[in-house]
């Protein structure tokens, strides 16, 4: 296979103008690729050539101000052909030359970033913006994947973990940062339901049928009043997912308490699988996040103790008995959360 040649002409950045020739004429003969050092990777060519990349954690969300995208694109013309940001939010110095390695090596922690997050360790732990630009967030998702990272930050260099490690934080259960395909996932989830202010929704002008179509559980039903047509909500089925407050923000809030989920077992790729809930509610308490960060701990404990080498945390557990893994973790008892993030509880 080799990178197709002709494309239909469309409005979408061709991304074959990103790659540098050599890239192009290797495309499909890749054969195997391995980790050689922590956040280092080795393709190698079916006629022998070798390839290195260096993979770098970012800032969590993958967020990066002029000076650190400056900083990258300096660290390719130097080292690399090209860059590329991963699918978990980290960047990879993709064709980095060997007797640079070290060189490279020393600028990026010189720069204060690290290196790591391949094989098996901890990799880049993935989230949404959260408050930085989105209205539903029950937690701060970049912070917490930052107190998490400092947390567990050898993990991402140490190869002694069992199997790959994915750590996916959502700051709602609209789960745009991930958690139920990741080995642990957290997700931001109200306790409280939906309040609709009728003034602020009939003022806003919102669409009440795109509203009501929005809801899962068609839990919304639009209402007359005196200054237009508002909503009422049965909150006998509602499932606190937040989809409402997404479509209405300006008429419709989400009160009471915001905790956190913890799921595990999740993982895409080959024989995909769900999490399921083992933490349904945890307080939010940053800048440390301690209840969240001694529960993580906790589970990784146990998985480290016991796994199998090779076996990813979701093997793990079926093995081990949803049961005992539970009660190994102090997580909640009640199976009904296992697959189900919008119990009421
Ligand atoms: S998961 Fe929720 S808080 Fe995070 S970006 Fe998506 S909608 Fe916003
Ligand atoms: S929170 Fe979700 S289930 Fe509840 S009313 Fe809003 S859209 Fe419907």
């Amino acid at each position: 296979m080799a990178v197709q040649d002709e494309m239909p002409a469309g409005i979408m950045p061709d991304f074959r103008r990103e790659l540098p020739s050599y890239l192009k004429e290797m495309a499909g003969k890749w054969i195997w690729h391995e980790t050689v050092q922590p956040g280092v990777l080795r393709h190698v060519g079916r006629d022998g050539s070798i390839l290195l990349s260096v993979r770098i954690l970012l800032p969590p969300n993958g967020l990066l101000a002029a000076p650190s995208l400056r900083l990258l694109a300096s660290w390719i013309r130097k080292y690399a052909l090209v860059g590329r940001r991963t699918s978990r939010q980290s960047f990879e110095l993709v064709g980095v030359d060997p007797a640079k390695l070290d060189m490279l090596l020393e600028e990026i922690h010189q720069a204060g970033f690290l290196v790591g997050g391949t094989g098996k360790t901890a990799h880049q732990i993935k989230c949404c913006t959260s408050f930085v630009h989105c209205q539903n967030a029950a937690l701060d998702a970049p912070s917490l994947a930052k107190a998490l990272g400092d947390h567990l930050w050898r993990y991402f260099q140490d190869f002694g973990l069992p199997a790959w490690l994915k750590i996916s934080i959502s700051g709602c259960p609209n789960g745009c940062g991930g958690g139920v395909e990741a080995d642990i996932g957290i997700i931001g989830v109200y306790q409280g339901f939906p309040e609709v202010d009728d003034e602020a929704l009939v003022e806003a002008n919102e669409d009440i049928g795109l509203l009501v179509s929005w809801c899962p559980t068609k839990a919304i039903r639009p209402k007359v009043t005196p200054k237009g047509t508002s909503v009422t909500i049965n909150l006998a089925r509602c499932v606190r997912c937040g989809s409402c407050m997404q479509a209405a923000a300006a008429g419709i809030k989400l009160k009471g308490e915001r905790g956190a989920a913890i799921l595990v077992g999740g993982r895409g790729g080959p024989a995909p699988s769900l999490a399921g809930v083992v933490f349904p509610f945890l307080p939010v308490k940053p800048p440390e996040y301690k209840e969240i960060k001694e529960k993580i701990s906790c589970i990784l404990e146990v998985w480290i103790e016991k796994a199998q080498a090779g076996e990813r945390l979701g093997a793990f557990v079926e093995r081990m008995g949803w049961g005992r893994f539970l009660q190994a973790v102090g997580g909640s008892s009640d199976v009904r959360f296992r697959q189900n993030l919008y119990l009421k509880f």
